[in-house]
């Protein structure tokens, strides 16, 4: 059973296996791109700043109730890449990236917390997992991933990537299903909340992203379908998130 969302997952997997493999296709993902430095870029300065304020309220608020097991393992990591792509993603330990391509479409910090708090959302309630779980059934027929990973190296990473919602690279999209987009809406704003970003925000960034669709969506469109459901769940979520909203001084 899921330790965050209470839901029981298919998980053939485990976290700390997931975790390596998350650590090691992230410094090979930040060697293949231009990752930009906080010293020297505002942008990257800012998603480390929404990284850092997520994360730690994050950690904080599960120590504090004993649940800190939610986040087993965790060695965060926020890095920005200069690329047009309209996308951002959290792997398995918190290794997150968020593209610069997203920054016009966030226009302001809080926006951008919404969507890394989502991604947080994802990878806390094992979604990633969940999902490389059923490609090692249907697609390796149910191999254990250290046997995928010697016999299949190639097709065990894409299928990695995909899990996580990077599909660019391999050229495959696969998008998260609406439950996990929900789960991932539902904390996501908890999670924003508690790092003290206004969780209203939540509703004219899904605006403009959605807006931002049309016959070319971008990347992240493609991975995080967005309709009226969306906007009705989110306004449905937005009173609990509140709660947990103390804006910074
Ligand atoms: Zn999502």
């Amino acid at each position: 059973m899921n330790l965050l969302t209470g839901r029981k997952q298919l998980s053939l997997v485990q976290e700390s296996e997931l975790q390596l493999m998350g650590a090691s296709q992230y410094k090979t993902f930040l060697a293949e791109n231009k990752v930009l430095s906080s010293a020297t870029s505002r942008d990257a300065a800012m998603v480390d700043r929404v990284g850092a304020r997520i994360s730690n309220a994050i950690t904080k608020y599960y120590d504090s109730k004993g649940e800190g097991s939610i986040l087993q393992g965790y060695q965060w990591e926020f890095n920005t890449v200069d690329s047009k792509e309209v996308n951002a993603w959290c792997m398995p330990g918190g290794k997150v990236v968020v593209y610069t391509g997203l920054l016009p479409v966030t226009q302001n910090e809080t926006a951008l917390a919404i969507v890394m708090g989502h991604e947080i959302a994802h990878a806390v309630a094992k979604h990633g997992s969940e999902r490389m779980s059923q490609a090692l059934v249907q697609q390796l027929g149910g191999m254990a991933l250290e046997v995928a990973l010697s016999e299949q190296p190639k097709q065990t990473q894409d299928l990695f990537l995909q899990s996580y919602g990077i599909g660019s690279e391999i050229g495959a999209i696969l998008p998260w299903s609406r439950q996990q987009e929900t789960e991932a809406d539902q904390y996501g704003l908890i999670f924003s909340a508690m790092a003290g970003y206004d969780p209203q925000e939540a509703i004219p960034f899904w605006q403009r992203m959605t807006a931002a669709g049309g016959a070319n969506p971008p990347e992240f469109l493609s991975t995080h379908p967005s309709d009226e459901t969306r906007l009705r769940k989110l306004q449905q979520f937005m009173p609990e998130a509140m709660k947990y909203y103390t804006p910074r001084n």
